[in-house]
């Protein structure tokens, strides 16, 4: 799965040469903010997709936890291309991390404790696999999402994602292929790793961004495809039972790109099977990489220069 090179602070790598030493702060107290991206084929070659969109969300991550990155937005920009060129690479899934490096063993970190910046570019299919056409089977969670002003949903911090392992990790142990978390108030929050929508009477509902959820860049590509196609999205809360009387259900984010839902708790979604909505969404969304779909928001960044 890993590629011949990776960036790390400031220089393309050898895959192998990026270490970190075991008293690392985030490997301790989970001090990392990071990103989750993606490049596609294109038939004009490789095109990254939100590039800018996800870099600022990676400093507006580190800016809550006062993590000073060391490179301005457009130097981390550039650096996440040059890596695509660097392993020639025509599609990638890509990682940014930003974390704080080997020093003392305090929770609060020292003036000199150093901030590393890393960047990986892996060769990564679909997330939920062959779900992504006839749509995965997902449980709700008995685990709920943190409560506001305890772990900031925002900011796509290391540490959150103990909660998504949990949740993760009971969907596996039950046979399903994700899990969806209550938020603290036992209303409808997300994934483990994706945002959450539902169809009913030809209209899309998804939990508004207070409701403990990361505010997904696919989310809102979604809900602007939407737009664009005339369907109608509401930004509301929705209680759990929502998902059983729906009509649709699907889950979005970099890795899940568009991911269909046939069954929630073994409950079939609609007929079962990826609705009409979910898949003329899909097909906007994936024709912005093969070009049926008119990139008007200029969210492709071609890799090669022109
Ligand atoms: N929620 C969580 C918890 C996630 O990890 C992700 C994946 N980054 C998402 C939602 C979707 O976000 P995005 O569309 O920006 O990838």
């Amino acid at each position: 799965m890993t590629t011949p090179f990776l960036w790390h602070n400031g220089c393309i790598k050898p895959w192998t040469e990026a270490t970190v030493h075991v008293s690392t702060h985030a490997l301790h107290y989970g001090s990392s903010v990071f990103e989750g991206e993606r490049v596609y084929a294109t038939p004009q070659g490789p095109a990254y997709f939100r590039l800018a969109d996800h870099t600022r969300r990676l400093f507006a991550s580190a800016r809550v936890y006062e993590i000073e990155i060391g490179y301005r937005e457009d130097e981390i920009n550039a650096a996440c291309l040059e890596l695509i060129r660097a392993n020639r690479m025509k599609s990638a899934y890509v990682r940014p991390i930003v974390f704080r490096g080997a020093g003392g063993l305090g929770v609060l970190p020292s003036d000199d404790t150093p901030v590393d910046v890393a960047i990986m570019a892996l060769d990564w299919g679909a997330y939920l696999g062959s779900a992504i056409e006839r749509g995965a089977d997902v449980c709700v969670s008995s685990w709920q999402r943190p409560a506001p002003n305890t772990f900031p949903s925002w900011a796509k911090a290391g540490g959150n994602y103990l909660s998504s392992q949990l949740i993760a990790l009971e969907a596996r142990r039950g046979g399903y292929a994700e899990g969806i978390a209550l938020g603290h108030n036992g209303l409808l929050s997300e994934g483990a790793g994706e945002n959450l929508f539902l169809v009913k009477n030809g209209k899309l509902v998804t939990p508004p961004t207070s409701a403990g959820i990361l505010a997904g860049i696919t989310r809102e590509s979604v809900i602007t495809l939407a737009a664009d196609l005339g369907i109608e999205v509401e930004e509301r809360d929705l209680p759990r039972e929502a998902l059983y009387c729906a009509d649709e259900v699907f889950m979005t984010g970099t890795a899940a790109e568009i991911t269909p839902v046939r069954s929630v708790d073994r409950k079939a979604v609609g007929a079962g099977n990826p609705g009409p909505i979910t898949k003329a969404l899909q097909r906007a969304f994936f024709g912005l990489f093969d070009g049926s779909t008119e990139d008007r928001w200029g969210w492709l960044t071609a890799v090669h220069d022109k």
